[in-house]
């Protein structure tokens, strides 16, 4: 049941109880005023006919009952003489006739009294009239000598009739007032309920997540001091929400912009968080609705495992899985897990597909070295042995076996001068420093460094480049990029082929082809030429001497210089080389197709 009408309620209860207690007590009062004063008129009245009987006396035998009903009707009460033996003398309620008929009164209550004291008073019902009435019996003459005895009576009932009236005004005037309590308890109980009911709206407001409808204090006590109270505290939720809203943002926004893939799972199975890096790695199409089961958004039977022995154990579970996006570290802890429920997981994707691919080079490397410089080691141990075992006796073999020797460790200070060239490009060690250069006389020094190795293979160089075309480059690396690339067209060329450079402006850079008469290179092997050690046909590797590095070299330098290099095949089945670099000196360099 609602304040306002309990209040009323028990008000009313209240007033109702007290207004009857108050209603039955002013009517057994005023049932004893009215009798009281009855009596006292009936006392007053008879004091003054007994001295008027007093003053007559004697009276004659028939004067008596005349004159009681004379002051019968004048009093309006009942008046009866007696003489002192009890014999009643006259009635004003009783003819004269009927006067003989009545029993004696001497030892009627009130004349018994009034024979002793003077007065006499009772209330009884009368043998006579057969009806309750109120006596007063009063002496007329001295104790020792009574003349008569006055009585007057009035009926009990006229006396209650009297008092009823009065109770009935009585009682309206109760009711009159119990309505305006009524309404006074129902307007005072409204003021109160009135702002308990907005608080209470308000209050609701904000249990159900709307904060921005204010709470007004409307009054100065103990209810406006509870708006007070709601109002402060929906401030305070204002800010708690806020605050935990710009935390919310600043989290999924760190979660969003980390590399690493996150997936929140609670301890019911089901997902919390999934970042946009995992949904790369997972291919999801959109958003993971919180609650969904988690084995429906992963793919893999170990992670599915990891994740259920950590919800199982509360324990730390690191794994390496493979997934869409490559291949990851997988680490999942831990979270919460108190008061019974048990913990969920936070699982953490580290992608290692980079260190793993980055450890593999690391380890083919290391292989290709040993591998490499194994095979002069071997010849350096050989020649040594021979010319050990006896060979050193003869002046042809020593110089055979030492010829051998010189080689072979030429061969592998070549390996190590490479290796660390590529090692100093590789970790940045070397700063180029550029100017422009004449790219045809570059070309020509360079072709110069490989004219007798040509010669000997009747390899024709060409240079076609046009004077007057500038590049901006650092000249030692530039030349080492042109020499080994005409050092490789020449060695991988047929007898009596040729060797064509030529170079162009086009638009914003300058594009350089050296372009031979050879075998070419296997499609397949287009790209991976310039990865180090790569070799097209390593057994054919100790004829055709090389490192298998020069090309690894080649196009680090002209990534230094901001260019890029690949190769292809020509139509007449030889292999070219295309440098692009960028072009600085604007329209200085004539246009021409190569
Ligand atoms: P190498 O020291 O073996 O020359 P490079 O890195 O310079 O090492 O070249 C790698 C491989 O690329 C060579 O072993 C060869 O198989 C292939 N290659 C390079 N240049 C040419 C070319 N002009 N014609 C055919 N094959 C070539």
């Amino acid at each position: 049941m609602r304040i306002g009408r309990r209040l009323l309620l028990l008000v009313a209860l209240l007033v109702t109880a007290a207004a009857i207690v108050i209603d039955l007590t002013a009517g057994v009062l005023i049932d004893r005023a009215v009798s009281e004063r009855a009596l006292e008129r009936l006392t007053l009245e008879s004091g003054q006919l007994a001295r008027e009987i007093e003053r007559r006396w004697p009276l004659a035998g028939d004067e008596a009952d005349p004159w009681a009903d004379q002051a019968g009707e004048a009093l309006r009460a009942r008046v009866t003489l007696v003489d002192p033996s009890g014999r009643v003398l006259g009635d004003s309620q009783v003819s004269q006739r009927e006067l003989a008929g009545l029993e004696n009164h001497a030892d009627r209550e009130e004349i018994a009294q009034a024979a002793v004291a003077g007065l006499g008073r009772s209330t009884r019902v009368s043998p006579s009239l057969d009806r309750p009435m109120h006596y007063v019996a009063r002496r007329v003459g001295s104790a020792a000598s009574p003349l008569a005895y006055v009585r007057l009576a009035v009926p009990s009932a006229e006396l209650a009739a009297a008092g009823r009236s009065y109770r009935v005004t009585l009682s309206l005037i109760t009711l009159a007032a119990l309505a305006l309590l009524g309404g006074l308890a129902y307007a005072s109980v409204r003021r109160v309920t009135r702002p308990l009911e907005s608080i209470a709206r308000a209050a609701d407001e904000v249990a159900s997540g709307r904060y921005d409808q204010s709470v007004e204090r409307e009054s100065d006590d103990e209810v406006g001091d509870l708006a007070l109270s709601v109002e402060r505290m929906r401030r305070t939720l204002l800010q708690q929400i806020g605050r935990a809203d710009a935390e919310r943002e600043l989290l999924s926004s760190i979660l969003s912009g980390l590399r690493e893939g996150i997936l929140v799972v609670g301890h019911d199975h089901r997902v919390l968080l999934v970042n946009a890096s995992l949904r790369g790695t997972l291919r999801l199409p959109g958003e993971v609705p919180q609650g969904t089961p988690f084995i429906q958004v992963v793919w893999d039977r170990e992670v599915v495992e990891a994740f259920e022995r950590t919800l199982s154990t509360g324990q730390e579970v690191r794994r390496r899985v493979k997934a869409p996006g490559g291949v990851f570290e997988l680490t999942v802890v831990p979270f919460g897990g108190a008061g019974g429920i048990g913990p969920g997981a936070i699982g953490l994707f580290f992608n290692i597909t980079q260190i793993e691919a980055l450890e593999r080079v690391r380890r083919e490397f290391v292989a290709d070295i040993s591998h490499e410089l194994r095979t002069p080691l071997a010849s350096l141990r050989a020649a040594a042995e021979t010319l050990q075992g006896g060979a050193a006796e003869d002046p042809e073999e020593a110089s055979r076996f030492l010829g051998m020797l010189i080689k072979n460790t030429a061969r592998m200070e070549s390996i190590l001068n490479d290796l660390t060239d590529l090692s100093l490009i590789e970790t940045g060690a070397i700063t180029l420093s550029p100017a422009p250069i004449q790219l045809s006389g570059a070309v020509r020094e360079a072709m110069a460094a490989v004219e007798a190795k040509a010669g000997s293979r009747r390899v024709d160089l060409r240079n076609e480049i046009p004077e007057g075309l500038i590049l901006h480059a650092d000249r030692r690396r530039l030349d080492q990029v042109l020499v080994n690339l005409l050092d490789n067209a020449v060695k991988f060329n047929r007898a009596g082929g040729s060797v064509r450079v030529a170079a162009a402006r086009e638009g914003d850079s300058i594009r350089v082809v050296v372009e031979d008469t050879g075998q070419g290179i296997p499609p397949d092997a287009l790209e991976r030429i310039f990865h180090r050690f790569y070799r097209v046909d390593r057994a054919r590797s100790r004829e055709v001497p090389g490192t298998g590095l020069g090309l690894a070299i080649v196009k680090h330098l002209v990534r230094l210089h901001g260019g890029e290099i690949h190769a292809e095949n020509t139509p007449r089945a030889g292999s070219r080389f295309v440098l692009t670099f960028p072009a600085r000196d604007a329209g200085a360099s004539p246009e021409r197709d190569i």
